[in-house]
Formats: structure tokens, C-alpha cells, sequence
């Protein structure tokens, strides 16, 4: 059985950064993801600015394959009343299909061991790993790193209890060809659910709403959600109908939920959503998945360095830090959705912050942080 220092299960942005992490200090690691590169995922494409210096410190940048500087943050109440304010720490926005390709080229590049599978299950037999895969013999590790996303079937195998909450939300995603202005992030809100717009590369549009799956059920299908729904948002109504999808088909996906989860499972070390979710609301999901793996990477690096260190130091070290990075960045993205769902209350804040621009100011940086320098 071949055996490795870390294996990351998941190469998404999280899992995707960790590797790249690792492999700039030269520890043996392996990745395994169960999906080819590149693909769409569903997601609203926008990334705050806190991770551009890190990302560049790991060699990636994003504008160098397109992506669009994001200066304006756009909010429409669900009649599509909206304000708008400045984004105190700007942003950007590009598809997952060529970020999340661009890191695993890099990966390539850089001879990081991959393999294309599905992890199928875990065990840690008190001092080390096996991970079971679907098509390939068994793997082991020191460490493992679940990076694997909002839900896999490993959370049932790994018993966590989230898996047993009901999951209540669904989204859908598109690329169009549409107007929208270059540097603008726009969040418009409709009946159950929430749209994030913006531009991404190629001139394209991302539009990509998530919806409970109680309001999305009385509908036949999406087309008929998005025009009796969607539609009520006059904002909407006008870039939807104004738009041509270059999609086949749009991209959802269900059972999505923001329930609190176990950060350390059976001594798996979990970062991105499968540590935690926050509500797309707050569009700042991509920069937590890139820093807990930040934090994790640098937490196994002092432990490689450190003979003193124990595995239950690092997993207290780690529970901290992340704790004290993101708990309060969660906390306001649940108080915030369910404020939302109040369609009266939306409104009456929205004409408030029409006037109180700096508010909104205020609340991002309530669910962002600090830019993280490098590595
Ligand atoms: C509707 C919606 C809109 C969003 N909009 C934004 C936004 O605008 N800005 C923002 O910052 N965030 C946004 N987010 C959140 C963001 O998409 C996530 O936080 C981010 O993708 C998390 O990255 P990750 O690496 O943890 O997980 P993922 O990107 O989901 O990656 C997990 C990977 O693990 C792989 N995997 C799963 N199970 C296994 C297995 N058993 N074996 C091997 N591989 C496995 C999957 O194939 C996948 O590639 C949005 C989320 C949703 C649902």
C-alpha cells in the first residue's frame, strides 16, 4: 500500500489548496478527487479580496485567465428596489471551471500526486489512515484532510451528525451571454431564495440563485419558478430577459443546508464547507474553503517541524484558529438569511440602507476579514 504524509480527499478550492500549500514546502502529499477538470460547479463565481495576496504568493492569479475586478455591491429587495455601496475590500469574479483548472495545472505542473477517484470510506487505526477508493487500491497517510464539500456520502460513512438535518435548499446556476456592469457583484433577492450576478471571464454572466425547496416545489420546473418568481424582482426580470444562457441546460443542485458540523471527525481534519457552510448571501464561501486549508497547511507544516508536537495539539490548534477566523463570520451569514426570508422586513431595510450606504459597508466587513498576506 502506498503511503503519503497528507492525503487531501476533495480537490476543490479548498482541497486544491492545500496540495499547492504542501507542495511549496515539499511534503508528500496526494490528492484524490473523484471529478475531471475542468467543470462547472454551482456557484455564485465571486471571491473576496483577503485571498488575492495568498493566492498569488501560491502562484495563482486569477486575472491573468480573466477574471473581473469587483468594486460595487448591488442589493435588490425582492420587488427589485435596490442600493448600492462601495465593496470596502473589493473582489473578483471568474467560473470555477477555469479557477478551480487553473490550481490543479499548477498542481500538475509542480508533480503533485493525484489520483481521479472516490473515497469511499476511512479508518484511522490510532496512528495512521486507510483510505478506501472506489477503482484503486487502498491508500495511507499520517493526515488526512477532508476536503470533499458541502455533502458526500463519506459524512454518513463518517457518522457525522449534520447528514441526519434536513437539508433545505437548492440552487441554480448559468453562464449567459448579458449587460451587466463589468465591476459590479450583484445579490437580488426573491421570494424563498437569493441571486448572485456578476461577470466573469469572456464577457460571460454568471447568474446563480439558491431557493428553498419548499417555495421551488409549488413550480413545474425552473423555467416557471424564474418567471413567476424570479420575475416579481423587476432587477431580475430585466437581466434574465435580457440574457441568452450558454448552458444546454441550467446546473442545480440540492440538498444544501448550513447546519454546524464536527471541524475534526475520527481524527479527519475537515476544511471548506465540509468544516462549515456559509450562506452564499455573504459570498465569501471560496475565501473560507482557501483559508482553513491555508490554516490546516500551515498547522502540518509546524507539526513536521516540531518533534515536541502531538496530533492532539494540532487538532486543538486548529479547532482555535478556526473557531476564531470564522465563527462570527457564520453566526452574522445565518442572522442575516433569515432576516431575508422576512419579505416586509427586506424591504424596509433595503430603503434603509439606500440612505445608509455605509452600513452595508459595515456588514460585509462583518463576514469577511483581513487580507492574508502569503503563505
Ligand atoms: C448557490 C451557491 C452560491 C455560492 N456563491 C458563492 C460566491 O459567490 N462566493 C463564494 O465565495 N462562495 C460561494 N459559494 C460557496 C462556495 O461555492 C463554497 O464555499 C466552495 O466551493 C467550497 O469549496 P470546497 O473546496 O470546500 O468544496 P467544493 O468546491 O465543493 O469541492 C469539493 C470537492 O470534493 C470532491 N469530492 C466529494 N466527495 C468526494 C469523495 N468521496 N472522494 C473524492 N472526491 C470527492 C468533489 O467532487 C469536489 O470537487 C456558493 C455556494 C452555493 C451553493
Amino acid at each position: 500500500m502506498s503511503s503519503y504524509k497528507v492525503v487531501i480527499v476533495g480537490g476543490g478550492l479548498a482541497g486544491l489548496t492545500a496540495a499547492l500549500h504542501l507542495s511549496k514546502y515539499g511534503i508528500e502529499s496526494l490528492l484524490i478527487e473523484k471529478e475531471k477538470y475542468p467543470r462547472h460547479k454551482v456557484c455564485g463565481e465571486y471571491v473576496s479580496n483577503e485571498v488575492l495576496p495568498y493566492l498569488s504568493s501560491l502562484g495563482v492569479d486569477p486575472f491573468l485567465f480573466g477574471a473581473k475586478k469587483m468594486e460595487h455591491f448591488e442589493l435588490s429587495a425582492v420587488t427589485g428596489d435596490s442600493c448600492k455601496a462601495v465593496l470596502p475590500l473589493g473582489g473578483f469574479s471568474v467560473s470555477r471551471y477555469t479557477l478551480d483548472a487553473k490550481m490543479y495545472e499548477l498542481l500538475k505542473e509542480q508533480e503533485i500526486a493525484i489520483i481521479h477517484d472516490t473515497v469511499t470510506d476511512i479508518n484511522f487505526n490510532g496512528e495512521n489512515f486507510q483510505i478506501e477508493l472506489k477503482d484503486n487500491p487502498s491508500v495511507g497517510a499520517e493526515f488526512v484532510l477532508g476536503a470533499y464539500g458541502k455533502r458526500s456520502s463519506l459524512d454518513s460513512k463518517l457518522k457525522r451528525s449534520f447528514i441526519r438535518s434536513h437539508a433545505p435548499y437548492l440552487a441554480v446556476k448559468a453562464h449567459y451571454r448579458g449587460e451587466y456592469p463589468d465591476n459590479v457583484v450583484g445579490l437580488h433577492n426573491f421570494y424563498g431564495g437569493y441571486c448572485g450576478v456578476s461577470k466573469i471571464e469572456n464577457e460571460a454572466l454568471n447568474i446563480c440563485y439558491i431557493v428553498s425547496y419548499k417555495e421551488f416545489k409549488k413550480y413545474r420546473n425552473i423555467e416557471e419558478f424564474q418567471e413567476k418568481v424570479l420575475f416579481k424582482n423587476i432587477s431580475l426580470k430585466s437581466i434574465l430577459q435580457n440574457s441568452q444562457m450558454l448552458f444546454d441546460k441550467p446546473l442545480a443542485i440540492s440538498q444544501i443546508s448550513f447546519e454546524s458540523k464536527s471541524l475534526i471527525k475520527d481524527h479527519v481534519i475537515m476544511c471548506g464547507d465540509s468544516a462549515g457552510m456559509i450562506h452564499p448571501l455573504c459570498g465569501n464561501g471560496m475565501s473560507m474553503a482557501i483559508l482553513s486549508a491555508r490554516m490546516i497547511a500551515n498547522l502540518l507544516l509546524e507539526y513536521f517541524n516540531m518533534p515536541s508536537m502531538t496530533r492532539n495539539d494540532l487538532e486543538k490548534k486548529y479547532r482555535i484558529q478556526w473557531k476564531k477566523a470564522f465563527s462570527s463570520r457564520l453566526r452574522t451569514g445565518r442572522f442575516l438569511s433569515r432576516l431575508f426570508e422576512y419579505k416586509r422586513l427586506s424591504l424596509l431595510l433595503i430603503n434603509y440602507l439606500k440612505s445608509y450606504p455605509a452600513v452595508i459597508e459595515q456588514i460585509i466587513k462583518r463576514t469577511h476579514g483581513k487580507p492574508v498576506e502569503s503563505i
